[in-house]
């Protein structure tokens, strides 16, 4: 009987597996479709300056508007799109999308101003980012510093020499290099010595969790007190109440982002935002 049990339980996780197994290769398929039809668009949440409360700089985040099937956020599929060559392209597409609506921005007299595009692991650590941005920027006429990037700590920790000549090369040329999720990945710190980055980008889930936990609180100050004194800046990410604001503005944080202030928004209304038309 425990022994029927036993294979039951086994087939039942195998057929779990293979379910998933699917409905993964669905939605590769549907989001290899989905790239030939320009079902992708880039949406903009500005980053503050926590002292002065203007609009510094912005970050893309990619949405996928399916002719049919499901909506999805990029938290779920970019991990799935990881699973296949597929993420290459998708990020090629996304830096190409960022550059190219820079350069209308610039285009329209808005100078002084940064697009930051997230990188997943694979899309890094498999292909020559340097080259690729590089070739992306001159496309557009574009200087480094009007575009920068975001990786986790996640990605660095596994980066070979090669990514990290790309990431020196990349900031030689001037371009913002920024850590996303900071805290929720490997703890060591020691790769902040050999990388060369510009901002560390506090956890949502520090900021989320402060209103309530003393230990929160006590992380955030902390990474305040570490960026800074490596001369960098520190961000503090889904900032979603006036208290939460308030607090990263007390500690130091250099920049803020998030609901409380502006939701991720189509390129036009940013625009309009930053224009004051
Ligand atoms: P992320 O880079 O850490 O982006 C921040 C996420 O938090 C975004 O979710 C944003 O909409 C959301 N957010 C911002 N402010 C708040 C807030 O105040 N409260 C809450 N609850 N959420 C807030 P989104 O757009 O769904 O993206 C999720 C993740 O998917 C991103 O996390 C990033 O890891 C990935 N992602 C998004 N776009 C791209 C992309 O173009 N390429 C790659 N490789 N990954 C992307
Ligand atoms: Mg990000
Ligand atoms: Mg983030
Ligand atoms: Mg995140």
């Amino acid at each position: 009987r425990a022994k029927d049990a036993g294979r039951n339980r086994y087939c039942f996780f195998t057929q779990t597996m293979n379910d998933e197994l699917r409905r993964h290769q669905l939605i590769i398929s549907e989001l290899r479709l989905s790239l030939a039809h320009q079902e992708f668009s880039l949406y903009y949440q500005p980053l503050l300056d926590s002292q002065s409360g203007s609009i510094k700089y912005c970050e893309a985040l990619i949405r996928w508007f399916p002719g049919s099937g499901e909506l999805m956020s990029p938290a779920e599929f970019i991990p799935i799109a990881e699973k296949s060559e597929l993420i290459s392209k998708i990020g090629e597409w996304v830096i190409n999308e960022a550059c190219r609506q820079r350069a209308e921005w610039k285009n329209k007299g808005l100078l002084d101003f940064r697009i930051d595009i997230n990188l997943s692991g694979k899309q890094f650590i498999h292909n020559d980012i340097f080259s690729i941005l590089k070739r992306a920027l001159a496309k557009h006429h574009l200087a480094p510093s009007e575009i920068g990037i975001e990786l986790t700590e996640n990605v660095l920790i596994h980066a070979g020499e090669n990514n990290l000549l790309n990431l020196r090369k990349l900031h030689e040329a001037g371009m913002q290099i920024s850590i996303d999720d900071f805290g929720t990945g490997y703890s060591s710190l020691s790769y902040l010595r050999h990388f060369p980055v510009h901002n560390l980008k506090i956890d949502r889930e520090f900021i989320s969790g402060s209103s309530h936990n003393e230990t929160d609180r006590s992380i955030m100050e902390a990474i305040v007190v570490i960026g800074h004194r490596l001369g960098l800046k520190v961000i503090a990410e889904g900032i979603e109440t006036e208290e939460q604001h308030r607090l990263a503005q007390r500690i130091g944080c250099d920049l803020e982002q998030g609901f409380f202030f502006h939701k991720p928004m189509e390129a036009d209304k940013l625009y309009t935002i930053l224009t004051g038309m």
